[in-house]
């Protein structure tokens, strides 16, 4: 036996036993006669003393040991003089009797601490390394405790995971997809799946009506924010269904795992709210609302006054910062800035001070009167100290604008918590978005998404404001996941596809499998996915996915350690039919 115990379970109880523990060099250090190494495994850290007056030759030994060397040391668990309260073994350490050297290290890149000294870029290219360090180890537990729970909950509720095939047909909807070349049949690919969408719905026709899967997807994006090119969904699809009965499983599931990983009991239903009224108060589909700030329009109030920007403004819309008409000059130029970065590209920030002292004061006082004022502080609900922050635009540009600045304040104003969860369904989003580039509407979810029936007739006359049967769960201001009632009737399918600018024969042609599996009696079904990265990085309370997956890329789309993606051999190529053809780069 290499070890007879881990370094993570001796407690004071133990003292006196003979044990043999197996790890890695943490550190070491020699103080007066003794060497002290802290030993570290997965389960934990031990300390080992090696004394040099009763075992010379064997305290000699231990001063030679380097970082991250492997060793075995067999000794007494005894009682320590010094004791550390930080660690659960903080109370023992073993006296060394032996000790073998299973493995040499070389010197690590970085130190291997929560703490640790090494950038983002050698972490990743030493990721092995990085994986020892408990803070992203604790990460993967979590992880394998979610995915574990997750499949309890759906098991117990007579969902079965199927797998569906990697290797599938393109069909670009939304993002790119990454295809494979198929060597038996040249000049042919397959598409790496951006999500099983409609292999769940034919296992649906097939009758398997609850359907799970912790499925890795694929999605050829640009890297901006925090996405990987493959990541991990829940994805799941059940029939005989509507709307509420999904929402109702899905809050399940989301409520039983924070009560098992969080202990925390949402005991009140997950609140719900339309897709519009997301735009309007909060100017996102995945609103925070840890905190309110609720956008308040006031166009009405500032129109004829002779300011231009307000008068020629669709939108003019606020925020009330409780408590912060103490906002220096220096701190609102800030805010300022902050709104005119390219990103987020407003033009300029109004503002109105509610002062302590009951006056106003105003950006803008040189064009509305006190009285004037007082009916936009009205109409925000601001009281005497807090601070209205103003954008004037194009509706939807400035909603988004507004979004940016309302989080901003909220994580200034130390308003989102990451210990706090709030969740909520966006419900009713839009069937279709319109493109002005291509000219033409895409599918707001994805193409199988049925409407809203009671906006069926709006199909041809008024597309653009069709209700889908769509809905999102949102934490934080993240989308947690997301789905709809499907389409389940061949001739809608039909028409869907044609609205979204497919002819006859390309709909045939990509998804004529789905259109004949719906002539065979296709159940009405619906379901969704959540963003398993996502979920166990919000429980982890992390802001990045990139620290819950073992092996992530980086934000050029490459694996650094392995180096990937790579070039490869002429005669692989050959066998594929493929010829590169010069880039940029060449
Ligand atoms: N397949 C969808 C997605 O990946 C989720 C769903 O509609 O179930 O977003």
């Amino acid at each position: 036996m290499y070890r007879t115990k881990t370094c993570g379970e001796l407690r004071l109880s133990d003292a006196g036993s003979i044990v043999t523990l197996a790890g890695w060099v943490q550190r070491s250090r020699k103080m007066g006669g003794m060497t002290f190494v802290d030993m570290r495994d997965r389960y934990g850290v031990t300390q080992v003393v090696f004394n040099n007056e009763s075992n010379a030759a064997l305290c000699e030994q231990a001063n030679h040991l380097g970082r991250e060397y492997v060793i075995q040391v067999t000794g007494e668990v005894a009682e320590r003089s010094s004791k550390n309260a930080n660690l659960p073994t903080g109370e023992i350490e073993i006296i060394a009797t032996e000790l073998n050297i299973l493995n040499k290290s070389d010197v690590p890149p970085f130190t291997i601490e929560d703490d640790t000294d090494g950038g983002d870029d050698i972490r990743m290219k030493y990721r092995y390394l990085d994986l020892r360090r408990p803070a992203i180890r604790r990460n993967l537990e979590l992880r394998h405790k979610m995915a574990f729970e997750i499949r309890r909950y759906l098991d117990d509720k007579g969902f079965i995971e199927v797998e569906t095939p990697v290797l599938i047909k393109s069909t670009p909807e939304g993002a790119r997809d990454f295809v494979v070349p198929s060597r038996m049949n040249p000049g042919e690919f397959y598409a790496l799946p951006q999500s099983p969408q409609t292999f769940k719905q034919l296992l649906m026709v097939s009758g398997f009506d609850r359907y799970f899967q912790i499925v890795k997807c694929f999605r050829d994006e640009d890297l901006r924010a925090d996405r990987q090119p493959e990541f991990t969904q829940i994805d799941c699809e059940m029939s005989f269904v509507q709307q509420e009965d999904v929402l109702q499983m899905f809050e399940g599931l989301v409520k039983h795992i924070f009560k098992y990983v969080k202990d925390i009991d949402f005991t009140e239903p997950f609140p719900r709210m339309t897709w519009a009224d997301a735009m309007k108060y909060y100017g996102s589909d995945k609103p925070d609302t840890r905190f309110e700030m609720k956008f308040v329009e006031i166009k009405d109030l500032t129109v004829g006054k002779g300011f231009a920007v307000l008068d020629d403004a669709p939108y003019v819309g606020a925020i009330c910062a409780k408590g912060c008409a103490n906002y220096t000059r220096k701190q609102l130029d800030q805010l300022t800035d902050f709104v005119k970065r390219p990103q987020i590209g407003a033009k300029g920030l109004m503002w109105v001070k509610l002062e302590e002292d009951g006056s106003i004061k105003s950006s803008v006082s040189k064009f509305y009167t006190e009285e004037e004022l007082r009916t936009w502080a009205y109409r925000c609900e601001a009281t005497k100290g807090d601070l209205i922050l103003i954008l004037a635009g194009e509706t939807m540009k400035t909603r988004k604008q507004l979004c940016e600045l309302r989080l901003e304040m909220g994580s200034r104003m130390g308003l989102r918590d990451p210990q706090k969860f709030s969740c909520l369904w966006v419900i009713d989003f839009p069937l279709f978005e319109w493109d002005d580039e291509t000219q033409r509407y895409y599918a707001m979810h994805h193409p199988f998404t049925s409407p809203n029936p009671d906006d069926i007739d709006k199909l041809d006359s008024a597309t653009g404001d069709v209700r889908a049967t769509a809905y999102d769960m949102v934490v934080n201001g993240n989308e947690l996941g997301g789905g709809s009632i499907r389409i389940h009737d061949a001739e809608l399918q039909n028409k869907m596809f044609s609205l979204l600018g497919l002819t006859q024969e390309d709909a045939q042609y990509k998804f004529g499998f789905l259109m004949n599996a719906f002539k065979y009696g296709a159940p009405p079904h619906g379901g969704l996915a959540f963003g398993f990265d996502r979920f166990v990085s919000i429980l982890a309370g992390l802001d990045s996915i990139r620290d819950v997956i073992a092996f992530p890329k980086n934000n050029s789309g490459r694996d650094v350690m392995i180096d990937a993606p790579s070039t490869i051999d002429q005669s692989q190529l050959d066998e594929l039919a493929l010829a590169i053809l010069p880039t940029n780069k060449d």
